[in-house]
């Protein structure tokens, strides 16, 4: 078994996974959305010391398994350096101790290895990441062969629903708020622009969006009448239908060069519905097979990092204590 940790961000969690079956043995995560929710958006330190608290506190129920492990699989990159080193000395502490391999996992990998927890991997496919720190299309050819062809310019997908969301005072995170505000909105009241949708590059932009609801936010507030509920749903279902369009005139184009046979949407904001619906549509229509990932393990956590980890274990591809590192960004285009 590998006992996996996940601490990138704002969520504390550990798996266990066997090997052999990929069977997920155990998994806990405690989320910290509540403690940030009235700051708008995660605070780091803040995120770094409630790792500190929670993660012993999973890593006491999992003290019957210790005999059973072969490795220790800790996330390294990318995230918050102050959380990602949370968890990565707490898997040092763990490789000594127990004296096992180390394994250093890519957390966007995870992401993309979420659609396969409990499964086999089917790979190639072209992936949408959508997540609070990334908008970007990865060709996945396999476990060491992922190749970025697309990212964003500015802000990420995730992200401009919670600034959004913050600028309508929903709190954090903003996704699943703004979705559901939406759904008792009129998305035809507001007109924003999709973004880049003269260009004819493969790329996505936020930040133009995110002012322009900026600009009819303030409108409504300076009116006669100020804002009122109904105006927020409209404000959400506007500005989420213009968000979901901007990623599917972007696949289109995509798909234009060459129609995947297996595409997939991973990522937090994968959870949401109407990008969902949106994209079910698309792949319809080009006959390509649509993979999700259960919308349990759309968001951070360890279950995804251990499903790569099992990977990563066949190929022995270990890393010493001494050399594994923190990265808060990943530049590479190509992982290998
Ligand atoms: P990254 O993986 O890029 O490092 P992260 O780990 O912080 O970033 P995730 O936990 O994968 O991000 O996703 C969180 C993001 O997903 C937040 O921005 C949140 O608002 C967004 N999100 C969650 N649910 C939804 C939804 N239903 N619609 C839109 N966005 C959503
Ligand atoms: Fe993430």
């Amino acid at each position: 078994m590998i006992l996996s940790i996940e601490s990138s961000c704002d969520d504390s969690s550990i798996s266990i996974t066997q090997i052999e079956t990929n069977k997920l043995i155990y998994h806990k995560k405690i989320s910290q959305e509540l403690q940030h929710s009235i700051y708008g958006g995660v605070v780091p330190e803040l995120a770094a010391r409630l790792h500190i608290e929670a993660l012993p506190k999973i890593l006491e129920e999992c003290k019957e398994y210790f005999p059973k492990l072969k490795a220790i699989a800790v996330t390294n990159a990318p995230g918050l350096s102050v959380t990602l080193t949370e968890g990565v000395t707490m898997a040092k502490a763990l490789v000594i101790s127990l004296n096992l391999p180390l394994i250093a996992v890519n957390h966007l990998k995870g992401h993309i290895y979420s659609l396969f927890i409990e499964k086999d991997e089917i790979l190639p496919m072209t992936v949408l990441l959508v997540s609070g720190g990334h908008t970007q299309i990865i060709q996945a050819n396999s476990l060491n062969d992922m190749k970025v062809i697309a990212s964003t310019m500015d802000d990420s997908f995730g992200e401009s629903f919670d600034k959004v969301s913050k600028m309508l005072g929903l709190g954090y995170p903003g996704g699943p708020v703004v979705q559901e505000y939406a759904l008792k909105g009129d998305d035809l009241r507001f007109v924003l622009p999709i973004p880049l949708s003269q260009s004819p590059k493969i790329e996505f932009s936020y930040s133009g969006l995110k002012n322009a609801v900026r600009m009819q936010i303030e409108k409504l507030e300076n009116s006669e009448f100020g804002m009122n509920e109904q105006d927020k749903y409209d404000i959400c279902a506007s500005f989420q239908k213009t968000a979901v369009l901007h990623i599917v005139q972007k696949l289109k184009k995509l798909f234009k060069q060459n129609i995947p046979k297996n595409f997939a949407i991973v990522g937090g904001a994968s959870a949401n519905i109407y990008l969902r619906a949106q994209l079910e549509e698309l792949c319809d229509k080009h006959n390509t097979n649509l993979y999700l990932s259960e919308l349990k393990y759309c968001s951070d956590n360890a279950a995804m990092i251990g499903r790569v980890a099992v990977e990563q274990y066949k190929q022995n591809d270990f890393i010493l204590i001494s050399d594994i590192d923190v990265q808060s960004r990943i530049k590479e285009l190509v992982w290998a």
